[in-house]
């Protein structure tokens, strides 16, 4: 059986080496957030384009500016004013942050240094030559690239795009990710469940899981634990990039995804994972559509997403596969977990120093859902460690949605 960071390479090796160009399609910025980057994007000139105040103040010669120097004010300078005039030696000039610093000065004093007595500034310190000014062109030349196909686009990277004039980016297309839960026992949220029945949760949090991770849901509904309902379903998601099922993976009498799978020619990398809770995932390829075989306990299907379908849709959007968000933290309360599988436990952590302390939470096990919306992490307690005492540093896997 694989270790889990063993299956999540094996996704990445597959995916890898499946993956072909992507389509692409131009989105406004005001829209592009989570998405991939398919193409360069250039600065259309210099940045700063002028040699740029980071302060309010005056505007100098540093070399006439020792302590207790005095100097006529001869023109204030607002950010967005034209700057033709270049400063006139034994003169200084008030500016504000945000202006174009004159050519002849260079060195902006901050107002709180000086004393001002009509036109007359006298200065309380000497000024150092390039002191709050940001040369032109220091941030970037013009036609440099400032961002690059494969780049997931948050709130810096589309600032950054804005800045330069790019309001139209040209992204790689999001993966569709077909969503099928399977089950007997399974209805739809927005039916009444009879006293045996429960409802969908896990298409909602598959839907949910596959946005945060930049891909477009597609809805397959619910599959019954039938050879001929499976086959039928399952062959309507085998038309996406990845169909990720839950449920049906288990060993019981009624899990027939896998036999389904191999039917409809299937070819599988891994079929149990050595992680608790999760360990029936499986993961194959069908076509050209890579299939995720989750466990239905909502834990189960919420645990594996994170851990191996995330690094598909990273690589199917033309993105480098993240890293998962793994930190250090130091245990709060002393764990004692089953050996040969590593455990992921709903866990809160809270930063009251400076490293974080991380509690397990009490739950019913993997179909806890109410655990693990109490929950900001999974404890992560690895296969080789029964007993964990509290102050042990542990890693945690942090649930980057609440966080
Ligand atoms: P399975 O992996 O099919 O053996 O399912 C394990 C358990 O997960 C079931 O007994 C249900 O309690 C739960 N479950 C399965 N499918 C879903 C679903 N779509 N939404 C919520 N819970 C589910
Ligand atoms: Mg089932």
């Amino acid at each position: 059986m694989l270790t889990y960071e063993q299956a999540r390479r094996t996704v990445i090796e597959q995916v890898e080496k499946a993956r072909g160009p992507r389509a692409t399609v131009n989105i406004s910025v005001w829209d592009a957030l989570g998405l991939v980057l398919a193409e360069e994007i250039k600065t259309d000139r210099e940045y700063p384009p002028f040699h740029r105040s980071t302060r309010d103040g005056y505007a100098v010669r540093a070399m006439e500016v020792s302590l207790g120097a005095t100097l006529r004010c001869v023109a204030e300078i607002k950010a967005g004013d034209t700057v033709m005039l270049p400063l006139a030696p034994g003169t200084c000039v008030q500016i504000m942050t945000g202006a174009a610093v004159p050519d002849g000065a260079d060195a902006v004093v901050m107002i709180e240094h000086t004393n001002r007595d009509g036109d007359s500034v006298r200065f309380e310190r000497a000024a150092e030559p390039g002191q709050n000014i940001v040369p032109r062109g220091s941030e970037a030349k013009r036609g440099e690239t400032m961002l690059s196909p494969g780049m997931h686009l948050g709130y810096a990277e589309l600032a950054l795009a804005a800045q330069v004039g790019a309001t139209q980016l040209r992204c790689a297309n999001k993966p569709h990710v077909a969503i099928l839960s399977t089950g007997d026992e399974v209805v739809a949220i927005d039916h009444t469940p009879g006293a045996f029945q429960i409802r969908n949760s896990n298409s909602v949090s598959l839907a949910a899981e596959v946005r945060l991770a930049g891909g477009e849901p597609v809805l397959l509904g619910n599959a019954a634990d039938r050879v001929d309902d499976l086959r039928e379903k399952i062959s309507r998601g085998l038309r996406e990039d990845v169909l990720v099922l839950s449920g049906g993976v288990s060993m019981g009498k009624y899990d027939l995804v896998e036999t389904v799978l191999k039917d409809l020619g299937a070819e599988f990398y891994f079929d149990a994972v050595a992680i608790r809770p999760g360990r029936p995932a499986v993961f194959g390829k069908c076509g050209d559509t890579f299939v995720f075989g989750l466990p239905g306990n909502p834990v189960s299907t919420m645990v594996t997403f994170e851990l191996f379908v995330v690094p598909a849709i990273d690589l199917l959007s033309g993105a480098p596969a993240r890293h998962l968000p793994l930190v250090e933290a130091r245990l709060g309360a002393p764990l004692k977990e089953k050996q040969g599988l590593a455990h992921f436990l709903p866990a809160r952590v809270e930063w009251r120093g400076i490293t974080p302390e991380v509690k397990a939470l009490p739950w019913q096990g993997s179909g806890d859902v109410a655990a693990l919306a109490r929950a900001n992490c999974f404890l992560v307690v690895p296969a080789d460690r029964g007993l964990v005492s509290a102050g042990d540093t542990v890693q945690i896997l942090l649930r980057k949605d609440v966080i």
